[in-house]
């Protein structure tokens, strides 16, 4: 069967995937420092080497024999500077810029854009903001091929950086073309997580979600909240979702970023009430780019986003371009096992604030959990096909490490991104006995079972026939 580690971080990890780790043996080594889902941005690369990406993780996870997700991250409406004359550019303080129509430029101070209607839809006074947000610019004048700019904040910009418009809002379409084209070829690849930058509707979710299922795909959709429009409708989003992004790079720009802890507070907390999976994203660990070590605010960071309820932190150019990549999971892996130590059993007995669980699952799992609490089990076990029911398990917080059995391959890639959930390949089985036993057999060999230990079964729905809902305490012979 597979390792589990039961001594890794209940709460998952997301790390980017680019030249820094990108062998199969770096992938596997980030696994078994605690990685449990790969990024793969679409904004970087192209096909060829997405498909390569794609491979690795695939053979990384055989190497492991582990079920890691994958997440495809797709740009959406993100607006990116194009290729500039001179590269990197300074941006004097008080000086002027222009963006200009179309996509080439041979003067040094005018730039283009990757949106064509950028120039139309500026207007006098409206902000623009570069290099995440440490350039600024207030647009002065507008003709009908460009829009002039003075810098406000001076800095150096380079080629196909990001540009955030806080505060416009402009008619560019939830996904390009290129969205749609990177979104089919995930559906086609069994990917099992696709994002969705620059969310600003429930709606933007939907389409997604419509092409995925024209095609087949069981993708689950992440919407990235990045956008002052999308906290205004954050409640629809989310209940559109399957699950989100706290995207602090953007959103710390394009809302003022003394905002952004308050804001990471309510995603989370409306994610936990509607349950659905929320990650947080960018600059946990940013100094280990070139450190191997976090700073002390980065290793807060990342616990005072576990005690908030985050399901998952995510790791971007500190594994993807960075120095340390290892280390960097590494870390985030140890700061999480010392934090969850702190978590307490919540209110398990949640009061049906889901409609997507049968309240019987619900109240079962919820049973479950208090009884292993109780008899101090050492071990939940939760058999189930979808991975619905694990994902109940997951919400309740408690510390009793658990697994989630399930003969569906694409349901234990899923709960790469369930708080708590160890997911375990077994047979499809028609005698709960054979499954007791195979689990005893495979703990004691993996030396986290002994005689005399208690194991709470949870039978979900699908892995049993006729044995939906079953609860049963074992104990090892
Ligand atoms: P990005 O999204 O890395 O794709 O921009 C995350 C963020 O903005 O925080
Ligand atoms: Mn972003």
């Amino acid at each position: 069967m597979l390792r589990v580690s039961l001594s890794d971080a209940s709460t998952k990890i997301v790390a980017t995937i680019g030249p820094a780790c990108d062998t199969v043996e770096r992938l596997s080594e980030l696994i078994t420092s605690g990685a449990d889902i790969f990024r793969i941005n679409s904004a970087h690369g192209d096909r060829e080497q997405h498909e390569a990406a794609l491979a690795n993780i695939r053979a990384a996870s055989e190497a492991t024999d582990s079920h890691v997700g994958v997440l495809l991250d797709l740009s959406g409406p993100k607006l990116r500077l194009g290729q500039l004359v001179t590269d990197p550019f300074y941006c004097e303080y008080g000086s002027h810029v222009s963006f200009i129509r179309g996509d080439e430029t041979t003067v040094a101070n005018q730039f283009t854009s990757s949106y064509k209607r950028l120039v139309d839809e500026l207007a006098i006074g409206d902000r623009v903001m570069l290099a995440d947000g440490t350039v600024s610019l207030v647009v002065e004048q507008v003709s009908a091929d460009a829009a002039v700019c003075r810098v406000t904040s001076a800095g150096e910009i380079r080629s196909r950086q990001g540009i955030n418009l806080p505060g416009v809002k402009l008619s560019v379409s939830a996904m390009r073309p290129d969205d749609v084209d990177n979104a089919i070829w995930g559906a086609k690849n069994g990917i099992d997580f696709i994002s969705l930058s620059f969310v600003r509707t429930a709606e933007d979710i939907h389409s997604l979600k419509n092409l995925l299922i024209s095609y087949e795909s069981q993708a689950l959709v992440v919407a990235k909240i990045e956008k002052p429009e999308a906290l205004e409708q954050l409640e629809q989003i989310v209940d559109a979702a399957d699950a989100v992004m706290v995207a602090r790079g953007d959103l710390g720009v394009e809302i003022d970023v003394a905002e952004t802890p308050v804001a990471q507070k309510r995603i989370i907390r409306v994610c936990r009430e509607k349950m659905k999976p929320v990650i947080v994203a960018t600059q946990m660990l940013d100094s280990m780019h070139h450190s191997r070590r976090p700073t002390r605010a980065e290793a807060s960071d990342v616990a005072n986003a576990i005690l908030d309820g985050a399901d998952a932190c995510m790791l971007s150019g500190e594994t993807a371009i960075g120095d340390y990549p290892i280390d960097a999971v590494a870390t985030m892996n140890r700061i999480m096992v010392h934090t969850e130590q702190q978590l307490l059993v919540e209110d398990i007995h949640r009061s049906g604030t889901t409609n997507r669980v049968h309240p019987i699952t619900s109240a079962v799992t919820d049973a479950a959990t208090a009884i292993a609490e109780e008899i101090t089990a050492k071990l939940i076990v939760i058999a189930t096909h979808s991975g619905g029911t694990a994902w109940v398990k997951s919400k309740s917080r408690s510390r009793i490490p658990t697994v989630g059995a399930s003969d569906n391959l694409a349901a234990l890639r899923r709960m790469s991104l369930m708080w708590g959930i160890k997911p375990l390949y077994v047979p499809r089985f028609e005698d709960p006995e054979r499954l007791f036993a195979q689990i005893s057999r495979w703990g004691q060999e993996h030396g986290f079972l002994a005689s005399g230990d208690r194991v709470v079964f949870v039978t979900g729905s699908g892995v049993m026939q006729k044995a939906h809902n079953v609860l049963v305490v074992h104990t090892v012979d």
